[in-house]
């Protein structure tokens, strides 16, 4: 199935590209989409080593903490880890390494939220929330401190980029919405068509 999670990612980073650009040009120099897409299309053709892939291709310091993200949600869907444990790994050592902290308008203002949750829905609600957090958040890290204004205003690019890659994670292992085949992703949409409406699913009667 990982294979079809990077072939998910590339399709929806392609698109995303100019996007993430922009949000990027705002606080910093306007490449993070492109540098994504570099990033996965890498991983995808090296499924082996996807984490060294990444970052190789990808470079600066954001192909580094963007290539932990890959590697933990990799090591999540093969069952190494648990997703909690692996993104909060993840978050540990992007910290470790970038030193940034919770509110310094990062792809960790997504991130942190989304490793204290227990499942990839919760996770992902709790991204997209601390995502868009950081829309007032002045820059502490990275390139947008240098920025006028450190970028209050606008959302951070990096952490666009984490909801999204959990947006795609969570259409193929979310237990409600169960893709087990690629080709039923909603090309149009880039979401995944639900075998059954996720309302008519109750994770407590299942529980
Ligand atoms: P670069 O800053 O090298 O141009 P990108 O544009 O690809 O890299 O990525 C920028 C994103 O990386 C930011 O939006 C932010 O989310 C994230 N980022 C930058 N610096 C750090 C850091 N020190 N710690 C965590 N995330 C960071
Ligand atoms: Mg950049």
């Amino acid at each position: 199935m990982m294979e079809q999670i990077y072939n998910a990612w590339i399709k929806r980073f392609e698109e995303l590209e100019p996007h993430l650009n922009a949000l990027d040009a705002a606080t910093g120099d306007g490449d993070h989409g492109s540098t994504m897409v570099r990033g996965i299309r890498a991983a995808g053709a090296d499924q082996a080593t996807p984490v060294k892939a990444f970052r190789k291709a990808a470079g600066g310091a954001s192909g580094s903490l963007f290539s932990l993200l890959i590697g933990a949600l990799d090591k999540a869907e093969k069952g190494d880890a648990m997703l909690p444990d692996a993104l909060a790994a993840a978050a540990e050592r992007i910290n470790q390494m970038g030193q940034a902290v919770a509110g310094d308008k990062t792809m960790l203002d997504a991130l942190i939220p989304a490793s204290l949750e227990s499942n990839i829905d919760d996770a992902l609600a709790a991204a997209r929330s601390g995502c868009n957090n950081t829309i007032d958040m002045p820059a502490r890290r990275g390139r947008a401190k240098y920025v006028e204004g450190a970028g209050v205003g606008h959302i951070d690019a990096g952490a666009t980029s984490v909801v999204e890659l959990l947006v795609i994670f969570a259409q193929f292992v979310s237990p409600e919405n169960n893709v087990t085949n690629g080709d039923v992703l909603d090309p149009d949409s880039g979401t995944a068509k639900l075998t059954q409406p996720a309302s008519s699913v109750s994770r407590e009667s299942s529980e």
